[in-house]
């Protein structure tokens, strides 16, 4: 048996921290209403309460001595059809931080609890109302940098890639019954003509997982960006051609609430593709990532890009500063950009890595850039958003995991091994990607998953 969960009533600030038209405090479980009757006053008096899914207008005030507090929009609620499937109150507040901290302080007081990074997601998981992957999204959704990397998240949040868990896992299920059935039977192995159809089901599941692997290098990019440095001796237009790009590819980033300012990156937003441009407020402050080489730090950065972009003057051509920096990157993705050809035609000598020729001054050749950068990016094939695309590495794993689980499972069956220990690899395969939904998940792993959102979501 199962312990019995009893949930408390939370609180929290669900937009971003700011100054904003207007802020929400979402409040969520079985107190919910009670705790905001205490607090909201309405011209309507005492029983303004009716329904369910309904605004109400009128003022919060202090639960002892009854000051105003705020003037606010109350939409109610009430279970079942709510985010979290418990009783929701939000209380649409005017932004800005004073008001919002004022308003969720009030509703403290009234006795809710501070709701922790993630809690009401967790309690939609919890209350079944979604699985991990739809959960997972929601972060996505709130991290999104592109209208891609949207469209990703946002198709993970109707369930697609569940959908096509569980169906692989169905299929698991399938061939387990049918080893269930040999297990009945006296003799020790399973039969020539079952054993041929259960290998051809079993390829067929691998195929899959197979598939999924693959888009999930795409989905990385749509998620997290590709971390990009922009490399060069001084003077070879390596801040001019980073304004350049920003000009025309600035990503619209969210606000999230708990990060910091002064993260030394700038998203980019190229033909959908996020481009996380690295360590960019040294370049801006004119230091030259080359400059800088020996530093850790920026030796660090560059080691962990994605990709990187190295700025030559077409007057003085590929250096030996240069080629000392192609050589120690050689395994990264490389783009040499011959800068400032508005001065001088170049045909550059071949030196083993893409080059793009251009005018950071002019832009010409900008778009040259832009569509090499995505080709790079999405070198492999491009997975269309819309297709199903795993872009999570917890759900990463667990596919990988369940691949081998199944390549065992193909091996062991060859070796015509007895069908109880062949079904133990099947479920192996079965409870990893079981993991994904969450229909196999640990207490632990939900701990991680949640701590990872910010409060109010
Ligand atoms: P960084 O030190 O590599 O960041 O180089 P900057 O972007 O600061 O540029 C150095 C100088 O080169 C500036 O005077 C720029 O105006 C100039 N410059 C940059 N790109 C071009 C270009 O495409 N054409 C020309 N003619 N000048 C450029
Ligand atoms: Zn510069």
């Amino acid at each position: 048996g199962c312990c019995l969960m009893l949930y408390d009533t939370i609180a929290a600030v669900s937009t971003p921290l700011g100054e904003g038209g207007i802020g929400i405090v979402r409040i969520s479980g079985e107190e919910a209403l009670e705790i905001v009757k205490k607090i909201f006053v309405s011209p309507r008096g005492k029983d303004w309460y009716k329904g369910s899914h309904r605004m109400y207008y009128g003022h919060i005030v202090h639960p002892v001595h009854r000051g105003i507090i705020d003037e606010v929009l109350l939409s109610v609620m009430k279970a079942p059809h709510t985010y979290t499937r418990e009783d929701v109150v939000e209380i649409n507040c005017h932004g800005g931080t004073v008001p919002l901290r004022e308003v969720l302080k009030t509703v403290i007081e009234a006795g809710a609890r501070q709701g922790l990074p993630g809690e009401f997601t967790k309690r939609a998981f919890l209350n079944g109302r979604l699985d991990l992957t739809q959960a997972e999204s929601v972060i996505d959704i709130i991290r999104a940098k592109t209208d891609s990397s949207l469209r990703v998240a946002m198709n993970q949040l109707k369930g697609a890639l569940s959908g096509k868990i569980t169906n692989i896992q169905d299929q698991m299920l399938g061939l387990l019954a049918g080893l269930e059935a040999a297990i009945d039977f006296p003799e020790d192995e399973v039969e020539e003509k079952t054993k041929i159809e259960m290998m051809k089901s079993a390829e067929l599941i691998k195929i899959q997982l197979e598939e999924l692997i693959t888009g999930a290098e795409t989905g990385k990019i749509y998620r997290e960006g590709i971390r990009t440095v922009i490399a060069g001796r001084p003077n070879v237009g390596k801040s001019s051609l980073l304004n350049a790009l920003l000009r025309e590819n600035r990503a619209i980033v969210t606000e999230i609430p708990g990060t910091t300012r002064d993260i030394i990156e700038e998203m980019l937003n190229i033909r959908g593709i996020p481009l996380k441009l690295i360590d960019t407020a040294g370049i801006r402050e004119t230091e030259d990532i080359v400059e800088k080489i020996g530093v850790e730090k920026t030796r660090e950065s560059l080691e962990g890009a994605d990709l990187v972009l190295l700025v030559v003057d077409v007057l003085t051509g590929i250096t030996g500063e240069d080629k000392r920096v192609l050589g120690r990157f050689k395994d990264k993705k490389i783009l040499v950009i011959m800068n400032k050809i508005d001065l001088q035609e170049n045909d550059p000598a071949d030196c083993g890595f893409p080059v793009v020729k251009l005018s950071a001054l002019t832009g010409e050749g900008l778009k040259i850039l832009e569509d090499k950068i995505v080709e790079v990016a999405l070198a492999g094939g491009m997975n269309m958003p819309e297709a199903v695309t795993v872009s999570n590495v917890r759900h990463q794993t667990s596919i990988i995991n369940a691949k081998k689980n199944m390549e065992d499972f193909i091996v062991s069956l060859k070796a015509d091994l007895p069908p109880d220990l062949l079904s133990v690899e099947l479920r192996a395969a079965w409870e990893s990607l079981g993991e994904i939904t969450g229909s196999t998940v640990t207490e632990d792993l939900l701990d991680r998953i949640f701590t990872d959102f910010c409060i109010g979501k």
